[in-house]
């Protein structure tokens, strides 16, 4: 292969990736996406939120997606012994929309990029990116499958690469995340539910009865079958013995309702497991390049944050990209990272709340004030960026506040 020439080489052909592809690709950039797997692959995340149906709709992928025949959602319920409480997305502060999908990322991000191929962007699967070199122009080093090296000569590179974090490893970017290292064991059933009240709609988050900072997913699909997973802290998951599968099911049976509802449920996919997953950064971007999504910080999957994050970095860099590459001078720091990292920072709240116990005392308490609960809402649904809604602009403050509301009125 001879080397190329682009505008932007976009590494990882996921979410981050096929969205930021695309956008450029309408502006009339030269985009090429480098991606070492074939599609469809599996992804972890399947949940996704409302929000990012905004990125999907400006990247022309809305019809594809809603003719999919994806699981519907429309909201999130959580668990925790006798409490059960829902959040329904569509009654929130923030505008835009409140339902969205639960996805089997194989064939969601197939669709995703096979509609931006589709759109004329060139994607090289099978392709991984091995090196980089920004001394000048930025250059990156791609190995095929057969063992056949080339170079990629782009203006600038966004690095969509997820888990893979190509650009934090290359460049010595990686930095500790602040949250303890958790581990998620998790798969597919048939899950064979016959409790007319359960809610297909909805994510079900369930909290472990004695230990509120295990918790499990249940996220349906359209073809009665679920994913399911358990989150905890390792020293937490240790006493499960036996294969992947037996430590899932030990622990999926220690929560009643789960015990329940899943009595008839049959494995359809070997269990996985993940382990010390939240990650982070010392630079997101330069002038040269900027990290996407998981590439970036990944924080926890308990309010199904990862592809909105993903989605909405992708959005932001194309923005500034779209003016550095116009010949406008952009600042990084302050055009791209600072106002990603807002929203960032407000899902960091809420996550390091759950695990602490204080947003489950907020969840599961039932005499909020609905005005209140239409902006946590709004957080819930994805909408972490908007700084109208006093819960993102002083997220960690206003938590608080009604933490003690709820703590208090409740004792
Ligand atoms: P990815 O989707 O990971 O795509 C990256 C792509 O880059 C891959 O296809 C990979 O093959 C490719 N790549 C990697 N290295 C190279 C290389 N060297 N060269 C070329 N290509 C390369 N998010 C949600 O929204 N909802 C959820 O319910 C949810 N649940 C989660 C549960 C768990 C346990 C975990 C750990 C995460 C969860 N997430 C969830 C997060 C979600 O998985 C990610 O945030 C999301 O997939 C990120 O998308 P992305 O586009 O950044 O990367």
């Amino acid at each position: 292969i001879n080397n190329l020439d682009v505008d932007v080489a976009i590494i990882g052909a996921g979410p981050s990736g096929a969205i930021a592809a695309s956008l450029l690709h309408q502006q009339g950039k030269k985009v090429l996406v480098l991606e070492k797997q074939y599609f469809p692959r599996f992804s972890i995340g399947e949940s996704l939120l409302p929000c990012c149906m905004q990125f999907i709709k400006q990247a022309g992928m809305l019809d594809a997606v809603e003719q999919a025949g994806f699981q519907f959602k429309d909201g999130a319920a959580f668990r925790y012994q006798d409490q059960y409480t829902t959040f329904n997305f569509t009654d929130k502060f923030t505008a835009g929309p409140g339902t969205t999908f639960q996805v089997q990322r194989g064939q969601f991000d197939k669709l995703l990029a096979d509609t931006a191929a589709q759109q004329g962007v060139s994607i090289h699967y099978g392709h991984t990116v091995t090196q980089v070199d920004l001394n000048a122009e930025p250059v990156l080093h791609v190995t095929d499958d057969n063992g056949c090296a080339y170079q990629v000569n782009a203006k600038f590179i966004l690095d969509a690469s997820g888990f893979g974090r190509v650009l934090p490893r290359l460049l010595n970017l990686e930095k500790p995340s602040n949250l303890p290292s958790r581990s998620a064991i998790f798969t597919h059933i048939e899950d064979n539910i016959d409790d007319p009240t359960f809610d297909r709609n909805k994510i079900l988050i369930s909290v472990h009865p004695q230990h509120k900072d295990i918790w499990y997913w249940l996220i349906p699909f359209s073809n009665n079958r679920c994913s399911i997973g358990v989150v905890g802290e390792p020293h937490l998951l240790q006493h499960l013995e036996g294969t992947l599968e037996q430590q899932l099911f030990a622990i999926v049976n220690e929560e009643s309702g789960l015990k329940r509802l899943l009595a008839n449920a049959k494995i359809v996919q070997e269990c996985a497991t993940l382990k010390g997953y939240s990650a982070n950064v010392s630079t997101l971007a330069t002038n040269k390049f900027a990290l996407l999504g998981n590439a970036g910080e990944f924080l926890d999957p308990v309010f199904s944050s990862g592809v909105t994050i993903a989605m909405q970095s992708a959005a932001m860099a194309v923005e500034s990209l779209l003016k550095q590459l116009e010949g406008e001078t952009v600042d990084w720091q302050q055009d791209y990272a600072e106002p990603l990292m807002k929203g960032v920072n407000t899902f960091r709240t809420y996550v390091q709340a759950w695990y602490d116990g204080r947003f489950q005392d907020v969840i599961f308490y039932q005499q909020g004030n609905p005005k209140i609960k239409q902006m946590i809402c709004s957080i819930l649904a994805g909408y972490a960026w908007d700084a109208d809604n006093p819960f993102v602009a002083e997220s960690e403050r206003r938590l608080n506040t009604i933490v003690a509301l709820c703590r208090e009125t409740a004792a």
